[in-house]
């Protein structure tokens, strides 16, 4: 811990940061989108329903009229960017995206548009803040405002501390498409979805998480007798594809730690899963790891879940 010396005055203690919140919109092969509040900020993962849709939700979750400051997209397939684009010109927010995805014609739609880099976490400054300020590289930009945020813009002394999100490349059969870790103030976020396969080595970068949302698709038998064609049932279990409930179960081994105490089944299939199945896959694994104590929740398709504090 830094302390100042001799009669200097002391600096302003730090200001506890308010708690970040996170809350699915809507989870699904029909649309997919999540908020996180921290502070006044706000971020919206991913706007995969209609942006009616998107609005309705963003009522009933208790978002202001056009005050999204942020919107991050996890990959192009349009239950996740439908209407990123069309909400964050509404918003005048800052659509995030790997680079590789802004000439996506729903992402495009944006004026405002910001490279991801794997990795690189990416401050995000809430209301009120100058984006144009915190410019902190130089690296190409695709469209004439495109801004990439700085990752070291200074901050002054007792402001609470600068909700940031790392976005790390999964494998799915739209590339690139990415996880994100949010960080504020030592709680962590994490949301994984549209992943092929586990890959454990990517568990070190999004571990440490308070509240993880996970995705938990569908049940191997279940889509092995349902109603799918071949060739979509070949897809969805492949390593392009979607993590099934064992294979979530597999995943969460890696990503559960002792801090957290939430966690959300995503992206389940209506067609080859239930929420029983994914609910009972996700416990047994926790109670195996002596995690008994997290909550478990399954993120539902037509309604906006509860907010949950990280
Ligand atoms: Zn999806
Ligand atoms: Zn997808």
């Amino acid at each position: 811990m830094y302390c100042a010396a001799g009669a200097e005055p002391s600096p302003p203690a730090a200001r506890a940061p308010d708690p970040v919140h996170l809350t699915v919109l809507s989870s699904g092969s029909g649309g997919n989108s999540i908020l996180i509040r921290a502070d006044d900020t706000r971020v919206l993962v991913d706007a995969g329903l209609t942006a009616r849709a998107m609005t309705e939700r963003l009522v009933l979750a208790g978002v202001p009229h056009r005050s999204i400051q942020h919107i991050l997209v996890t990959h192009a397939h349009l239950d996740h960017a439908r209407s990123s684009g069309i909400l964050a010109k509404r918003h005048q927010a800052l659509l995030h995206c790997p680079e590789a995805m802004m000439r996506n014609k729903s992402a495009a739609r944006s004026p405002r548009l910001a490279a991801l880099r794997p990795g690189v976490p990416v401050l995000l400054p809430g209301p009120g803040a100058n984006s144009e300020a915190r410019v902190g590289d130089t690296q190409s930009h695709t469209a004439p405002d495109t801004l990439a945020p700085s990752t070291s813009a200074p901050r002054a002394s007792g402001a609470p501390a600068p909700l940031t999100a790392t976005a790390v490349p999964i494998p799915h059969d739209c590339d690139p498409t990415v996880a994100y870790a949010f960080d504020h103030g030592g709680r962590r976020a994490v949301i994984l979805t549209d992943m092929g396969e586990p890959r454990p080595a990517l568990a070190r970068r999004l571990a440490g998480a308070h509240v993880l949302v996970l995705e938990f698709n569908h049940d191997e038998r279940m889509l092995a007798e349902g109603p799918y064609p071949p060739l979509l049932k070949r897809r969805v279990a492949g390593v392009g594809g979607h993590l099934s409930n064992t294979q979530a179960a597999n995943m969460l081994r890696y990503l559960a730690g002792p801090q957290l105490h939430t966690l959300v089944l995503a992206h389940l299939s209506e067609k080859n899963n239930s929420p029983d199945l994914a609910l009972a896959a996700a416990r047994q694994t926790l109670a195996e790891m002596g995690l008994d104590g997290v909550r478990v929740l399954a993120a539902e398709q037509h309604e906006v879940g509860p907010n949950l504090r990280v």
